[in-house]
């Protein structure tokens, strides 16, 4: 059965290339009708922290990307220690004890002999008795994965074929000398135990997967199939990950931005399909292909969000947002008309309260000297409120019988002083939810 996984890292809040990454997994899982499961990878105690899993949930279940199952890698640690033990009795596993200055150097030294920056083993040759000094001078060391020296290669779902030569590799460190199992060899014993099907993540973990799967191997795992989409850019191509921080789910939320919109748009961005606005995430895993999208670095751009978002709530019918309406204080047999009216002349949800402070208390007038006679005019002749869908017609003809004045110079300085703004629904309209009677 197919089964992904979403595995952040509850160090921080997630943003939107996080969102690409949950989302791709979510779609592949639900399209073919498996397993979709939310991993929280926290092993490393120090930085993880319960409020950024709590946020996770929170922006997952905003955006409706439900997991069916959770799990959380720090209840794993028998395992992980279960999977060194094996390891290390297959001779896959040996202890270095080099300090980061040291390797730091090393990795120097290589470069300006214009070599690549591996790491060059030489833990290996240690004699027990140099271990036995090196622990006892620095402690317990840290220990590496021994890559077999092939080349590794697998189809990539985005990328393609992918062959990558493990020489070229450093040995991944699996376990800190603190005892802290990293990342890479939790991830490997979730993915074979969870029975993960597909692994969809950034293409920053194209050399993680080269090693993972040797180690999936050494396990007796069976590899999953990988997919490695493009990390986001700015629109003009620039590096996201310093912005990536103002980018946050929950930043986007607060501004205002519709799930949808921001489903939408993810879902198809970097691919040969368009977007496309859908109604529902089914809709948008119905036309969801891995395979269609390109391994180019993809430019986002979060000005797109409000237009789409505009358009989505245009599509919304009453009620969606009923609740939202009635929260307002918009009265029961208002409430309907007053959200067909608004919804076009909205971004976002928020700016609904204005229309109705509008509607409810009157505008501040917007009235060019030139008109303020003519304006005053035409309001004596206007009866008290309450209004109807007729009064705008009736009342502005009577107004031109009256003054003389037609077309856009009758409508506009009427308009500009009922709403205090050039644009905005049809008048008619606007009288029919007007709860006062303008002034001046
Ligand atoms: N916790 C890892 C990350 O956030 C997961 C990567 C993966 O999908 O394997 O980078």
């Amino acid at each position: 059965m197919t089964t992904t996984r979403f595995a952040p890292s509850p160090t921080g809040y997630l943003h939107i290339g996080n969102l690409r990454t949950a989302l791709f997994n979510y779609m592949i899982a639900r399209k073919a009708g498996g397993t979709f499961i939310l991993r929280i990878d926290d092993t490393d105690a120090e930085r993880s922290k319960p409020e950024y899993e709590e946020a996770i949930k929170e922006d997952l279940t905003w955006l409706g990307l439900t997991w069916d199952r959770l799990e959380h890698q720090s209840s794993r640690l028998a395992r992980y220690q279960a999977a060194a033990d094996e390891l290390r009795a297959a001779g896959r596993l040996y202890e270095c004890f080099e300090t980061p200055t040291e390797l730091d150097l090393k990795r120097k030294k290589q470069l300006n002999m214009g070599k690549p920056p591996v790491y060059d083993r030489s833990a290996l040759a240690l004699s027990e008795a140099e271990k036995e000094k090196l622990r006892a001078e620095r402690g317990p060391g840290h220990w590496r994965f021994k890559l077999d020296h092939e080349r590794i290669e697998w189809t990539d779902g985005i990328l393609g074929p992918l062959s990558i030569d493990a020489a070229s590799v450093s040995d991944p460190v699996l376990i800190r000398g603190d005892g802290q199992f990293l990342y890479t060899l939790a991830s490997v014993c979730d993915d074979i135990d969870h029975g993960i099907t597909n692994v969809v993540r950034g293409s920053d973990h194209v050399t993680n997967t080269a090693t993972q799967i040797q180690i999936i191997r050494a396990l007796g795992g069976s590899v999953p199939e990988f997919a490695h989409h493009s990390l986001l850019t700015g629109p003009q191509g620039e590096a996201l990950s310093k912005r990536l921080g103002t980018l946050s789910l929950r930043d986007l939320r607060a501004r205002g931005i519709e799930p949808m919109a921001l489903l939408a748009l993810m879902a198809r961005l970097g691919s040969s399909d368009p977007v496309e606005l859908r109604t529902s995430l089914d809709e948008l895993i119905a036309g969801f292909d891995i395979s269609r999208f390109g391994a180019a670095p993809t430019k986002f751009d979060e000005a797109d969000l409000l237009p789409l978002t505009a358009r989505y709530l245009q599509g919304l019918p009453y009620a969606a947002v009923a609740d939202k309406v009635a929260a307002l204080g918009v009265p029961d047999d208002l409430a309907e008309r007053f959200w067909l009216v608004v919804r076009d002349n909205i971004n976002v949800l928020d700016d609904m309260a204005a229309w109705w402070q509008l509607f409810r208390d009157g505008a501040t007038p917007l009235v060019d000297d030139q008109d303020r006679d003519f304006v005053a005019e035409a309001l004596s002749l206007l009866g008290d409120a309450p209004y109807d869908g007729d009064t705008w017609g009736a009342w502005t003809a009577a107004v031109k019988e009256k003054t003389g004045r037609k077309g856009r110079a009758l409508f506009m300085p009427l308009r500009k002083a009922i709403t205090g703004r050039e644009r905005g629904p049809e008048m008619a309209d606007v009288m029919a939810l007007l709860q006062k009677k303008p002034t001046l």
